[in-house]
């Protein structure tokens, strides 16, 4: 093969997606371990479906007039000419997927699924390209319950994961579509009253989607945002019923929230209940979990009317919450246990032995054999970069004796001479091996 060019730039990864290095593999390891045992814990089975779907599916569901579909979607034609798109999120397939497999039908489903997403936004610290969102679904169920179910179940997961003290639950109704159009001619009303002050973005909506207009950012807006018309306050009876039954079950289980009457959510689909958990201390990515009611959801894609309710999170925002807010475990770190040292190429195949044999008396031990050979001293050196809390060295002495050697790594502590029958033994009580 010729040599590449000087002048010929290496290829890099594309802009706003990330590759996952090894120095961070256990931190998400540990993030999915958690969410993995927890969905088994309330009964949510795993759903997987494909990175692409057809472009329609999006553009049906999510809503023409709205971020993903005006700007975000990664869509392209394939080879047959048919429009497909990178999954910006996973609700649309999920509810494809399940219609399509009878899912649906007469019977109610508690789902979860994990996997990347894509939306071509501008990259920044929380918001990339290609990011990752664990997300569950629940199909056949109307009621309140479980709605605080899904917020119960994220409330857990903060729980264990040490956040629950820097996140804060929002929470609106949306209404129903009627008590929502009705309410849409009052907003647009109020909006007309003031359009000197709204921006481009918004005078676009006023037509398309004005209540996407609440959710602006733009400070110069904020005030008048302030006094717009709240859909809460022009709810429907059963909508009203459903939103104090559900915050009525949040006080009995002690969980706090503040209900946000301009939490409207990104994404047309939604009705009745919409939440967002959100933190302060990731700058303006500050949403870290969003969900809410979609009941028209499985009609509008050509399904029987269904209700159902869900929520995603960002994988990515959840991991640098966890790094700012230094709550990274130690059992999340990727660390070694035991680093397996041949002293001399005599002692390799005892080497390789011996930790077979720790690994089977100690299956949460993590230990790595020293392999490559090398001067004594560059063995040792080994040791210690491996990061490892212990060498374990078996020279010729060792291997006479059935002997082995524990070597301290991390500790001023004397190394410690054991019989080979007894170290697995030791092992437990020196590691904190799970
Ligand atoms: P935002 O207001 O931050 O743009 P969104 O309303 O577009 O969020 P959803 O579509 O509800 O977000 O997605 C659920 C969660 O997925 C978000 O709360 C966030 O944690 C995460 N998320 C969304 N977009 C991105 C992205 N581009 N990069 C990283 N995480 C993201
Ligand atoms: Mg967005």
């Amino acid at each position: 093969m010729s040599k590449p060019e000087a002048s010929q730039k290496r290829i890099q990864a594309i802009r706003g997606m990330n590759d996952l290095l090894p120095d961070q593999s256990a931190l998400w390891q540990y993030f999915e371990g958690t969410v993995q045992a927890l969905m088994q814990r309330y009964g949510y089975a795993e759903i997987r479906t494909p990175i692409v779907e057809q472009t329609a599916l999006f553009a049906r569901s999510i809503g023409e007039v709205t971020d993903i579909v005006e700007k975000e979607m990664y869509t392209f034609d394939d080879r047959n000419g048919d429009s497909l798109t990178l999954r910006p999120e996973g609700t649309a397939s999920c509810v494809r997927a399940a219609m399509e497999h009878g899912l649906l039908h007469n019977q109610t489903q508690r789902l979860w699924y994990q996997g990347p997403m894509f939306r071509h936004e501008r990259p920044q610290k929380g918001r990339y390209r290609q990011f990752h969102q664990v997300g569950v679904e629940t199909f056949g169920l109307d009621g309140p319950d479980i709605d605080a179910e899904l917020i119960l179940l994220s409330a857990r997961l903060w729980r264990e994961l040490g956040l629950m003290e820097h996140v804060t639950l929002e929470l609106n109704s949306l209404g129903s579509s009627d008590a929502r159009a009705a309410y849409r001619d009052r907003l647009v009303a109020y909006f007309e009253e003031h359009h000197e002050l709204l921006d481009e973005d918004s005078r676009r909506r006023l037509s398309s989607n004005p209540l996407r207009i609440l959710d602006s950012k733009n400070p110069a807006m904020a005030e008048m945002l302030a006094g717009a018309p709240r859909l809460i306050d022009h709810l429907d009876a059963e909508s009203r019923e459903h939103f104090e039954a559900l915050t009525a079950m949040l006080d009995a289980a002690g969980i706090d929230y503040v209900i946000n009457p301009r939490l409207v959510r990104g994404l047309d689909y939604y009705s009745r209940t919409v939440f967002e958990w959100t933190t302060a201390a990731l700058g303006s990515q500050g949403t870290v979990c969003a969900g809410g009611r979609y009941d028209g959801l499985v009609e509008q894609l050509g399904g029987k009317p269904t209700p159902a309710v869900g929520f995603a999170m960002g994988i990515e925002r959840l991991i640098l919450l966890l790094e700012t807010l230094e709550l990274v475990p130690d059992a999340a770190r990727g660390e070694l246990d035991l680093y397996l040292l041949p002293m001399e190429d005599a002692a390799i195949g005892a080497a390789l032995q011996l930790g077979e044999r720790l690994r089977g008396e100690l299956p949460g031990l993590r230990a790595q054999l020293h392999c490559g050979g090398g001067s004594f001293k560059s063995r040792i050196k080994k040791a210690d970069r491996s990061g490892a809390h212990l060498a374990l060295l078996l020279g010729e002495d060792e291997l006479a004796r059935g002997t082995a050697t524990l070597k301290f790594l991390r500790e001023e502590r004397e190394q410690l001479s054991l019989s080979q029958d007894a170290l697995a033994a030791t092992l437990r009580d020196l590691l904190p091996i799970a």
